[in-house]
């Protein structure tokens, strides 16, 4: 191969594959991360609009649990997400736990509160009328693309073993 044509350093292209997804999960964690803010601020407004038994279904301790778990879930994938960014931005330090922790825990975060925005949009969270179906549906990709959940708790596990 003509050397003007190489990437970069003969026998390196693995190395640089996998520093490459270490920047493509932080933008999966950050594609979830909006997912699942959506997906509360929709539940948040339809469980004010929404009435039953003569109040807004918001009103039900019930509801506000399910807010309250939501939102908590989602500030801590931000700053998880947050922290991997800011690490990036950084020249020359190593990002690959942080990166799979914010991909992991933002997409398995946004899976959940996707799941929690269908259930109190009750039979309307199963059609296209409000956005919530599609939340469900479009979410599920970030568990899987750029490594699965799986494969970020082996990333994760060699970097707290300090194997390769
Ligand atoms: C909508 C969408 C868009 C995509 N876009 C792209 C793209 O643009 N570019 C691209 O390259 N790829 C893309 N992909 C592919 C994606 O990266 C792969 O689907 C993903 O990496 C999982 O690989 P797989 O489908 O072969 O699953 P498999 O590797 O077959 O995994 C199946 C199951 O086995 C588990 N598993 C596999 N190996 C292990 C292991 N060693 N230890 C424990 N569990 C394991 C997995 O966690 C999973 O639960 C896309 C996928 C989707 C769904």
């Amino acid at each position: 191969m003509p050397q003007e044509n190489l990437l970069g350093p003969e026998g390196e292209g693995f190395t640089g594959s996998l520093k490459i997804l270490d920047g493509g999960r932080i933008s999966i964690a950050a594609l979830a991360l909006g997912m699942a803010q959506g997906a509360l601020e929709a539940a948040t407004k339809y469980a004010k609009q929404r009435k039953q038994f003569g109040q807004a279904i918001s009103e039900f301790q019930a509801v506000q649990f399910k807010l309250a778990d939501m939102a908590t879930q989602v500030e801590a994938a931000r700053l998880l997400v947050y922290q991997a960014a800011w690490l990036a931005d950084k020249n020359n330090v190593r990002f690959t736990r942080e990166s799979s922790m914010a991909k992991l825990f933002a997409s398995e975060v946004a899976v959940r509160v996707a799941n929690e925005c269908v259930q109190i949009h009750g039979g309307y969270g199963f059609i296209k009328d409000y956005p919530a179906e599609k939340y469900y549906r479009d979410v599920k990709l970030c568990t899987i693309g750029e490594g699965t959940s799986e494969i970020q708790k082996l990333v994760i596990a060699r970097q707290l073993l300090g194997k390769k």
